[in-house]
């Protein structure tokens, strides 16, 4: 039904200026992909509540994706639990011409999950567990949760370099196919830097799919293409040694002075720091940053918080 109301062209994102199918997806179906998954025993579903539900990320934010992939659907969710079961999907889908979407936690907010052309959304969330592979360094298979990798990597003395700020949902294979950079940036850059990302296992799209593993510059390619060139299937990446994080936020008559309060504390060599974040007023007291608020009022500020640009600060 799903597949029957695409072909008919109601996904709204065909309105888009999508390049040109090629003749092996024109002919895309995916209903002998579902049989073959099944008998492989690969885990999937075709329920239409959860089918929708993972053909999603946030580009609900912007009104004008809204109206473009509100009605885009994959055909089946695809839940493989190892990279040999990726590379079957793979063979699969390129067998019949049918499209992939990876998919990790769908935190991305510009519709890059979502399946502009039905298909398999391949979500990869039960693909999950890590290791460190050598001093400081962790190997994380690409579903694993960044919240829970930060939380078990700091009881062995380690903490992620960097992660954005949907940490607590996030995947790790997400973040490297389509994040860029967050919290801890400001000591190490961005995900394209040098040495960010030490290798990736990577599974390619053709008819005898291969297992790539990329190290170094190689793994550059991958990063931040949204799934287009590969699946990434496992991650390394080395790692910060842990400390012990104090929030602070402090109060300032004016953003320039808030601005230059933040631009001292980032520039000073002696103050180890993991974030920086200057708002403007009235951002402070605007909802969602309630707890910002009290927190500035508790610290007892001339003004109400509302009225003051507020530096808030990782410190430890
Ligand atoms: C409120 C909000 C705040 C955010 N803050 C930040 C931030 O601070 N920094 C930042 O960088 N981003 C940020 N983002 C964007 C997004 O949350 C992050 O990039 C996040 O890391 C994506 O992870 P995910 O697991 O949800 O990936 P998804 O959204 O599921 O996927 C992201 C992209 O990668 C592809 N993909 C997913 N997994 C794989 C894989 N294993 N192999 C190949 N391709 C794959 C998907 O097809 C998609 O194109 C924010 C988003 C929101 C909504």
């Amino acid at each position: 039904m799903l597949a029957a109301m695409r072909r008919a062209g109601t996904c709204a994102a065909r309105r888009l200026p999508l390049p040109p199918l090629s003749a092996r997806s024109a002919s895309t179906d995916a209903s002998a992909v579902i049989a073959a998954l099944d008998a492989a025993g690969i885990a999937s579903t075709t329920k239409p509540g959860r089918v929708k539900a993972r053909s999603r990320d946030y580009y609900w934010y912007s009104p004008v994706l809204r109206a473009a992939l509100d009605d885009c659907v994959a055909d089946v969710i695809v839940s493989p639990t190892s990279t040999d079961e990726v590379v079957a999907v793979a063979r699969l889908c390129f067998e019949h011409g049918v499209p992939i979407t990876c998919r990790g936690a769908g935190t991305g907010n510009y519709g890059q999950a979502v399946p502009l052309r039905g298909g398999v959304v391949l979500d990869l969330k039960g693909m999950v567990g890590y290791e460190l592979v050598g001093e400081g360094v962790v190997r994380a298979q690409a579903g694993t949760l960044m919240g829970a990798m930060e939380s078990g990597l700091r009881e062995l003395g380690h903490e992620l370099r960097f992660f954005p700020s949907t940490v607590a949902q996030a995947t790790i294979g997400g973040f490297v196919a389509g994040g860029s950079c967050g919290v801890g940036s400001i000591n190490y850059g961005v995900l394209r830097d040098p040495g960010n990302v030490a290798a990736l296992k990577v599974v390619t799209m053709e008819a005898e799919p291969r297992v790539l593993d990329l190290r170094g510059e190689d793994a550059l390619a991958l990063i931040h293409a949204y799934g287009t060139n590969g699946v990434i299937t496992e991650v390394e990446m080395p790692l910060a040694p842990a400390q012990s994080w104090l929030e602070v936020a402090a109060t300032f008559p004016d953003l320039a002075t808030a601005g230059a309060a933040a631009v001292a504390i980032a520039e000073s060599p002696a103050l180890a720091k993991r974030q920086i974040c200057t708002l403007a007023a009235p951002i402070p007291a605007l909802p969602g940053f309630e707890g910002l608020a009290r927190e500035v009022t508790n610290a007892g500020p001339r003004k109400p918080a509302a009225l003051q640009s507020t530096s808030r600060v990782w410190l430890c």
